[in-house]
């Protein structure tokens, strides 16, 4: 039977889309946000998007998602996506070529380019060291926290209740969503807690293969190239940047290590601060990077590299573990995950059901070519 109340826990981008798409069908939804909407980590993201997926699923995810963030124009930015290697690294120049090719077969607009052609398009860009590139033009940036702040808005609008600064726990048999207010019941209950996920579901019993890690980025001051730059992730470097602002947006810093979601260092670490404005002086031809602000941020692991969508118990639904690709892939899987708690099929792949929960597991970074 379709449930007539839902809660949602988290007010991050897929809290909120979820929670607008449920109010939009009509459902009576209610999200519960700790802090401020954003909070987590959906504020602290880059905001880069793309289709640029080898996988059937994953491709179709991104197109989606592209379709809606152009439903937002003040809040999305058109730009080409491009991954690169450099000369003497041959396992991730033949991994792109394989990837690009892949991406074509299922008809996403990608190309393989090289060195000269790269130079072309975007003269900002130092390319002498590249081996091979691809671009991928359905990508995009977008600004995360007004993202997050349009969906809740569409939630708002369309009846949704947004309770923020309210912490929550989660009992089962029944299902009730428990604060500092009391315990209130609900038909279905969607944990989209970002870092916090597994923490949430211990508190109902419900056990998660799920690991918080820590990872980095920084703006620069005004970088005269950055306007002739695409957005870019240097697989041979691990880093990737786009614009903003006036400067770049940078990151990676990734460890791969599991962070406590409570107790992590917020700051950029200094030694990721000076690679990377070596790195993009580099890659942009500047002679000195200036920073404006450096942070870190947690992206959610999981033991496959697949993410965590779908009923988990009768009634409770959970998305996370998106490895770094969750703010892109919010649109869509904010829809899918209303379809499923209306009643429909999930995505098979990320059935949270595929685990125990107990499973062991190395963290592996989303944006990693192996
Ligand atoms: C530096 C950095 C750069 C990134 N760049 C990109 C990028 O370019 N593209 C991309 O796709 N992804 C990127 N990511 C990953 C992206 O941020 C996440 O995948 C995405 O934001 C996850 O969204 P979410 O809604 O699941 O989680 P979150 O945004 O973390 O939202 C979870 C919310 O749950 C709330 N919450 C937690 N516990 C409770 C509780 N008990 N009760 C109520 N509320 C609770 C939190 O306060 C938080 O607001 C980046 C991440 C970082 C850190």
């Amino acid at each position: 039977m379709e449930p007539s109340t839902v809660a949602v826990v988290g007010g991050g981008a897929i809290g909120v889309t979820a929670t607008a798409e449920l109010a939009t069908r009509g459902t009576d939804v209610t999200l519960y946000e700790r802090g401020s909407l954003a909070a987590g980590s959906s504020g602290r993201a880059a905001g880069v998007c793309y289709d640029a997926f080898g996988d059937r699923t994953d491709a179709r995810i991104g197109t989606r998602s592209l379709e809606r963030f152009r439903e937002l124009p003040d809040v999305f930015t058109e730009l080409p996506y491009v991954w690169l290697a450099q000369s003497g690294d041959e396992k991730r120049a033949d991994a792109i070529r394989k990837q690009s090719t892949r991406m074509r077969e299922l008809g996403l607009d990608v190309a393989l380019v090289d060195p000269d052609d790269l130079q072309d398009r975007f003269p900002g860009l130092v390319t002498d060291d590249v081996a091979v590139a691809a671009i991928a033009r359905g990508a995009g940036y977008a600004e995360t926290e007004e993202y997050v702040e349009a969906m809740a808005e569409r939630a708002a609008q369309n009846g949704a209740s947004l309770r923020t600064e309210t912490a929550v726990t989660i009992a089962t048999d029944p299902l009730q969503v428990v604060s500092e207010d009391g315990k209130r019941s609900f038909d279905a209950v969607l944990v989209a807690g970002g870092a916090h996920s597994k923490r949430i579901l211990d508190t109902a019993g419900v056990s998660i293969p799920m690991k918080p890690y820590r990872v980095q980025a920084l703006v620069t001051e005004t970088t005269p190239n950055s306007e002739t730059v695409p957005m870019c992730y240097d697989a041979t470097g691990n880093y990737y940047f786009r614009p903003h602002t006036g400067g770049l947006l940078v990151g990676d810093g990734t460890e791969r290590v599991e962070s406590d979601p409570e107790h992590w260092k917020r700051d950029a670490d200094d030694e990721f601060v000076h690679q990377t404005r070596k790195r993009i002086a580099e890659r942009v031809r500047q002679d000195e990077i200036g920073v404006r602000e450096a942070w870190a941020g947690l992206c959610t692991a999981t033991p496959d590299g697949d993410p965590l969508v779908g009923e988990i118990r009768s009634g409770l639904f959970i998305a996370t573990g998106f490895h770094g690709h969750g703010f892109m892939r919010a649109p869509a899987l904010g829809e899918r995950i209303t379809d499923e708690i209306l009643g429909d099929d999930g995505i098979r792949r990320f059935d949270p059901t595929r685990f125990d929960g107990n499973e062991t597991f190395e963290i592996v970074a989303g944006m990693d070519i192996e």
